[in-house]
């Protein structure tokens, strides 16, 4: 039965929260979007529900997230995570406050702590502010954001624009003393009618004395960095037994691919890495500007490719590259971006062509990309393993056909060798299927 019910507004999110469950000692398993109400749950010790929330319009952001609530439920869980970014990405409009309301009217709750600080990333809270880095928020970038501009550093501010509740802070000086002062500041502002604490932290045992406090609380938001304490507390209940191994997975034996969808610059570096090593194959858009021709040309070359070593299948491109395609294709009448879309059609269908190669264990660059592969493939639910990179766990995917081993990048992240270290993480490819 899973002790932790978590809701991640967004897919990477989800993964990373996922992630951090694991390292502190608990078996994860995310689940893309919110379960049928037949479909049964792997076994875990906590699930997280990846929801794309954190832009859509409220109410379908608020009955996503009450949806999962209700799943989570029904599989048994009594203590809930609704996870943001640790940017605190949101509008005045929503969606932080508005989900976060509209679960603590579901669990009959009254109270529940925000805290998205998360200090191995560089983004700490001090007096209510966040910070990024020495930044304060409004002046670290996330002010010229497409979809959410957080022109505010202020967090009790901003989630006060975003609730009919009221926001009080629990600041520096009360969470440095521990967890037990912690719990009284919050047990008092609830007192006083308080909805919700923005909750100080700047280092990461600060983050787990918050934890340790909030045990008792049924629903706590925030970012991927305060769930680090809340193994501890359903171990310290008895009901979390120490696990051997929580990011053991099942082997898959099969063959290793790469696809690259991410024109980050981190991606376009690994890439260039990986050349020096692998197999390449560079998507030509402008040559075949249809998915079914780039995925063809793409899946041709793969079969003569495939083995024990990784084959890399690349549509990135440096900026200028993307911007003439985009030139070229346009947006259709709902504003997307036509280049974009090809892109992510072609890779999610070179994926499901690899996968009737024989590939077991793909490893995948990009958060768009990642999303159209994984719902190409008919993935259901994503058991976490070991990290490669911080925030980039490999996973043993279940759904439709037959299992595999995904690693999903966001497109920044991992270091220059990613591509190879992914695989060398791994046991050795057995033979071919
Ligand atoms: P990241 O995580 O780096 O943001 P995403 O996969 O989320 O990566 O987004 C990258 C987007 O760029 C996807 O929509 C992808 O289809 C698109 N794309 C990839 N290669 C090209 C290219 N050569 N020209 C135009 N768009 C591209």
């Amino acid at each position: 039965m899973p002790l932790l019910g978590c809701i991640a507004d967004d897919f990477t999110g989800a993964t990373d929260l996922a992630a951090m469950l694991v390292e502190n000692g608990m078996r994860t398993v995310q689940l893309i979007g919110v379960p049928q109400a037949d479909q049964p749950l792997p076994e875990a010790d906590a699930l997280v529900i990846a929801l794309k929330s954190r832009t859509a319009p409220v109410a379908e952001a608020v009955a996503a997230s009450r949806a999962a609530l209700a799943a989570l439920t029904r599989a048994g869980c009594r203590r809930f995570f609704f996870k943001y970014c640790s940017t605190f990405d949101s509008t005045d409009a929503g969606n932080i406050g508005p989900v976060a309301d509209a679960l603590l009217a579901d669990l009959g709750a009254g109270f529940a702590l925000a805290c998205p600080a998360f200090p191995a990333n560089a983004r700490s809270v001090y007096q209510g502010h966040l910070f990024v880095g020495s930044r304060l928020l409004n002046e670290s970038g996330m002010e010229n954001h497409p979809l959410t501009p957080m022109r505010d550093a202020d967090l009790v501010r901003v989630l006060a624009r975003q609730t009919s509740g009221e926001v009080g802070l629990v600041p520096y000086a009360v969470v440095e003393e521990g967890a037990e002062a912690i719990r009284a500041a919050m047990a008092t502002l609830a007192r006083e009618g308080r909805r919700y604490a923005i909750v100080d932290a700047v280092n990461e045992r600060h983050l787990r004395a918050i934890g340790a406090a909030a045990a008792e609380h049924e629903l706590i938001t925030g970012g991927s960095g305060v769930a680090m304490g809340l193994p501890a507390n359903f171990r310290r209940q008895g009901r979390l037994p120490e696990r051997a191994d929580p990011a053991a997975l099942a082997d898959v034996p099969g063959l290793p691919a790469i696809l690259a969808g991410s024109c980050s610059r981190a991606t376009l570096g690994q890439i260039a890495h990986a050349r020096a090593h692998l197999p390449v194959f560079d998507l030509d858009p402008q040559a075949h500007p249809d998915a079914a021709s780039l995925a063809g040309a793409a899946l041709a070359w793969a079969k003569d490719h495939l083995g024990a070593r990784p084959v890399l299948i690349a549509a990135s491109a440096p900026p200028e590259r993307v911007a003439a395609l985009q030139a070229r294709l346009g947006r259709d009448p709902m504003g997307r971006d036509l280049a974009g879309a090809l892109i992510e059609a072609a890779l999610a269908e070179i994926a499901e062509g690899l996968r009737d190669l024989g590939v077991r264990r793909l490893v995948v660059a990009g958060g768009e990309t990642s999303g159209a592969v994984v719902s190409r493939l008919g993935v259901r639910a994503l058991r976490i393993g070991v990290q490669i990179d911080p925030g980039v766990p490999w996973t043993r995917a279940e759904g439709d056909g037959p299992s595999l081993l995904l690693a999903l990048k966001s497109g920044n992240f991992g270091a220059p060798d990613f591509f190879l270290k992914a695989f060398a993480t791994l046991p050795e490819a057995k033979a071919s299927v």
